[in-house]
């Protein structure tokens, strides 16, 4: 990334809105860029599938739910965050992921310019490319500010996305016990 462009393109988008009471607006453009680069739009400088590490495993395995991971992610069409929790439950085959390292998968393709469905889309196929499981099931919950803070203002709305593979996909029984179990203590 050019963080040097970045705070260019801040320092214009300052001098754009015209004169303010604001102060401190010196190292706004620095401070902008520096948080795009290293925080916001982090996700570029990594690779998800790598993130993913798995050991191996005899067949036979029951679900994996992983839930209530948090995320924050930014709308691609108005470069305004949307944010909430992630839920993701996987039937291994004969690869189990590290503990932590679903969340990670998340962060990874939530920090870069996102829509909630295709953030969604992009983490099960990463946990189905890489552990080469039965199934996957991606729920995503989240508030996007560009609808809360502009627009129709629908201040509680909260957009749900769902991706399902495999024998979450074929099979309605499987993905309806995966569901009721992400469900109990999920708020
Ligand atoms: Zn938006």
């Amino acid at each position: 990334m050019d963080r040097e462009k970045m705070a260019a393109a801040i320092r214009a988008f300052l001098s754009g809105i015209g004169p303010t009471d604001a102060e401190g607006l010196e190292r706004t453009p620095d401070r902008v860029a520096q948080a795009w680069c290293d925080d916001l739009l982090s996700g570029y400088g990594t690779d998800p599938a790598s993130i993913l590490t798995w050991t191996a495993v005899a067949p036979g395995n029951g679900p994996v739910l992983v839930r209530q991971i948090s995320f924050a992610s930014i709308c691609a069409h108005h470069l305004l965050p949307f944010f909430g929790l992630a839920h993701v439950a996987y039937l291994p085959d004969e690869r189990l992921a590290g503990l932590s390292k679903i969340g990670r998968v998340v962060d990874a393709h939530a920090r870069r310019l996102q829509t909630q469905e295709r953030l969604t889309a992009a983490i099960a196929n990463t946990v189905q490319e890489v552990l080469a499981p039965r199934g996957v099931l991606v729920i995503l919950r989240a508030e996007h500010t560009c609808m809360s803070l502009r627009g129709v203002r629908k201040e509680q709305s909260e957009m749900v996305t769902v991706e399902a593979r495999g024998v979450y996909l074929d099979e309605p029984a499987r993905r309806a016990d995966v569901l009721s179990l992400l469900r109990d203590g999920a708020g």
